[in-house]
């Protein structure tokens, strides 16, 4: 069977690795519909290469330079746009997976809608189960709809967990799942220091090279804590049961331990083709493009506890976790418009945490039941953490 695929976030890093795993098996994979925020070029490129036969931008004054220059090269692609033009990308009928690879919390309302929908999600974009992990779990079992987590640790987890879902893990005998963290670009670097990095040191990533947000999160280790909150409410296992140990070589890309002593872990080359091609596929396995993994030359592995003096973004987010409700949609916001800021030369690296810290302080948890809440909440929390940080209060999508 061809399955129908709908890339949201085309055009970025994940989406670039998921055409290329989907380009190596076009007898397996169609490209029905391709999704961007306002970079409409890329997403010509892509249409012009893939012929989806539908197209979306979230910005619709780029929508419309897209569908001048689609038309003017005779290509029947139809070009959606706005919020509504993403949300219907995901719940089309004739798509069966969509591959939810939007950045921040943009990426929620699109990847909802295709939970609601019942369709197979190949997820990447951790935001949504950082904002409304609750609310997106409970749609992605009212529906029946088949989630498959691409983030190369949650990916890692999925194929070390029991093989039964209908249970808790904890209730199959799981003790504890081990995320691993490479440390990012900054692992090593003197913390007075800190105070002085560039956006470019800090997207400088020692092992993936990835999009420019999730590049920031990683030299904080945000995307560490944003990971153990989309853990907690993907495999239903307890703050307490999840662990972050650092692994400079990014090759053990996370682990589960279980009662018994035994700890199951995933390796691989450190290329998000391979969590790709394993949720693509899943049940079965495809070919991904990655090299083999040579444990020889590799020669040694090293693991280390995180120093959270040095990270203190990972214990904010663990804070975050236990006070539940908003909170994590607090600190995701906050957390968004620092890095923001930051990649604007606007504030300091280690603002970044402090802004996290203060608007977490400003603003009290409440509990969290529908999208609503969690929208809401994200919105007052970017009012807070730019009033904090003396930035305009402004609407600008990203890139
Ligand atoms: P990226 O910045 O490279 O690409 C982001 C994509 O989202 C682009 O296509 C962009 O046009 C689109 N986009 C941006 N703002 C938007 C908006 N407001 N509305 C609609 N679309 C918008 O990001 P990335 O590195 O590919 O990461 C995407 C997601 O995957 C993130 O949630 C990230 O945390 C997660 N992730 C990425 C990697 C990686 O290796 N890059 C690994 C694990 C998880
Ligand atoms: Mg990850």
């Amino acid at each position: 069977m061809q399955r129908n695929v709908a890339i949201l976030g085309a055009t970025g890093s994940i989406g670039a690795s998921a055409l290329d795993v989907i380009a190596q098996h076009p007898d397996r994979y169609r490209v029905s519909a391709l999704t961007a925020g306002r970079q409409w070029e890329a997403l010509l490129e892509l249409v012009e290469r893939f012929r989806p036969p539908v197209a979306a931008l979230r910005d619709p004054a780029a929508a419309h330079h897209l569908e001048d220059a689609i038309r003017k090269r005779g290509l029947s692609t139809r070009v959606l746009c706005d919020a509504e033009g993403l949300r219907d990308v995901a719940t089309l009928p004739e798509i069966d997976t969509v591959i939810a690879a939007i950045v921040g919390a943009a990426g929620l309302e699109p990847t909802l809608a295709a939970a609601r929908a019942g369709k197979r999600i190949l997820l990447a974009n951790k935001e949504t189960l950082v904002l409304a992990g609750e609310v997106f779990m409970a749609a992605v079992r009212d529906s029946g709809a088949v989630l498959l987590p691409i983030d190369s640790e949650h990916n890692a987890i999925f194929q070390c967990l029991p093989h039964d879902r209908t249970r808790a893990p904890a209730a199959c005998g799981v003790r504890r799942i081990l995320l691993t963290a490479s440390g990012g670009p900054f692992r090593d670097t003197p913390v007075a220091e800190l105070e002085s990095v560039t956006p470019e040191q800090a997207c400088a990533h020692p092992k993936w090279r990835m999009g420019r947000k999730i590049s920031v999160d990683s030299a904080t280790m945000m995307n560490k804590g944003l990971e153990v909150i989309e853990a907690h409410w993907l495999f239903g296992v307890a703050r307490e049961a999840i662990e972050v140990v650092i692994h400079p070589e990014s090759v053990v890309h996370s682990l589960v331990e279980y009662l018994d002593g035994s700890v199951l872990a995933q390796l691989g080359n450190p290329d998000m083709r391979t969590p790709i091609a394993q949720a693509l596929a899943w049940p079965e396995r495809i070919s991904s493009g990655v090299a083999p993994l040579e444990l020889a030359r590799i020669g040694s592995l090293n693991f280390f506890a995180p120093d959270l003096a040095r990270f203190p973004c990972l214990d904010v987010a663990y804070d975050a976790l236990s006070a539940g409700g908003t909170a994590p949609a607090i600190l995701n916001a906050a957390n968004e418009v620092a890095v923001g800021a930051f990649l604007e030369r606007k504030i300091g690296f280690l603002d970044i945490a402090r802004a996290c810290q203060a608007t977490m302080r400003r603003l009290p948890a409440t509990p969290i039941s529908s999208l609503a809440d969690a929208l809401d909440a994200d919105r007052e929390a970017r009012a807070v953490a730019r009033e904090l940080l003396n930035l305009e209060q402004s609407q600008q999508l990203p890139a």
